[in-house]
């Protein structure tokens, strides 16, 4: 795993701010991540993949909080991307809707005809990053550490949250 670091070296992520030593790997081909941040988030997933009770427990909230705080850059895939990722953090933080219903709820978002718009990050995406989740020993410690992750991503977006809410809102009462 990338070593964690503030020295002079390090590789700062452009959209958590995580600072990591500098790997050599392949990086998500849309979101705002350094490599090294992408490799870590890749240990968590092995970590939720070899674990049925993290899959069913936090996988989905894993998923839409790395997405949500590596908006990256106004294109069409980054759109839909904050779009999907901030509605699952809405349906399972407020609504507290089971993970396959809200995976349901963004399906019809996503087809929906009324275009979706570029929601401009805020200046800060959140203190929690990947670092806390990857140091978490044990399942339970893992758990909350995604749980804290996935509330602090949401809190960084609240200048959006009104919209997200009442466009998912009215999916809602039409499906
Ligand atoms: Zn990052």
């Amino acid at each position: 795993m990338p070593a964690i670091t503030s020295d002079t070296s390090a590789e700062t992520c452009p959209d958590c701010r995580v600072q990591l030593a500098p790997v050599v790997s392949t990086k998500h081909p849309y979101f705002g991540c350094s490599a090294s941040c992408w490799a870590l988030y890749t240990e968590i997933l092995a970590r939720e993949y070899s674990s049925l009770a993290l899959m069913k427990s936090v996988h989905r909230l894993t998923v839409d909080a790395y997405a949500a705080q590596h908006p990256g850059k106004t294109e069409r895939r980054t759109i839909q991307s904050v779009w999907v990722h901030l509605a699952g953090l809405y349906l399972i933080l407020e609504r507290g809707l089971a993970n396959d219903f809200a995976t349901r709820v963004i399906g019809a978002l996503t087809k929906e005809a009324e275009p979706l718009i570029w929601l401009t990050p805020p200046e800060r995406l959140g203190s929690v990053t990947v670092i806390d989740v990857v140091e978490a020993s044990g399942a339970m410690e893992h758990e909350e550490a995604v749980r804290r992750w996935a509330h602090d991503v949401w809190e960084a977006w609240k200048p959006h949250h009104k919209r997200v809410q009442a466009r998912v809102s009215r999916i809602l009462t039409l499906n």
